[in-house]
């Protein structure tokens, strides 16, 4: 990606965040810095970000991944909102047993991905309709 469509990725990306995180109440999480990256996801090519979450120390980082993101940026604020609910909903994942196998996690994270998606959804029709 060029420079150009890379620094349109992270100014998006700071608009939404200025705009999002008092909403939702990120702001009052103790950091959650943003790394932009210039590649994709080695494991999930097609993804726009991820989150790394630290529920109990209210602290995260948000993954971009700049050429999907600059991809799909006609929609970027439902995903910006979308990765900002996995900070609202992971403390959920403490909830069972702490090693299951992976067919289990992936239907772990199949439920709190559907939650998140329902919720950004929601987020945006309640912002919208103010
Ligand atoms: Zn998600």
């Amino acid at each position: 990606m060029t420079d150009k469509q890379f620094q349109a990725v992270m100014d998006d990306v700071h608009a939404l965040r200025k705009k999002w995180f008092p909403i939702l109440g990120l702001n009052q999480w103790r950091n959650i810095p943003i790394v932009f990256r210039r590649d994709c996801s080695s494991d999930k090519e097609n993804s726009m970000a991820e989150v790394a979450v630290s529920w109990e120390y209210r602290h995260g980082t948000i993954f971009i991944y700049g050429p999907k993101w600059f991809e799909y940026m006609s929609a970027s604020e439902y995903h910006f909102v979308h990765e900002c609910c996995h900070f609202l909903v992971a403390e959920m994942r403490c909830w069972g047993p702490p090693t299951v196998p992976s067919e289990d996690y992936e239907r772990r994270v199949q439920h709190e991905e559907r939650v998140v998606t329902d919720l950004a959804m929601a987020f945006l029709r309640a912002r919208k309709s103010k």
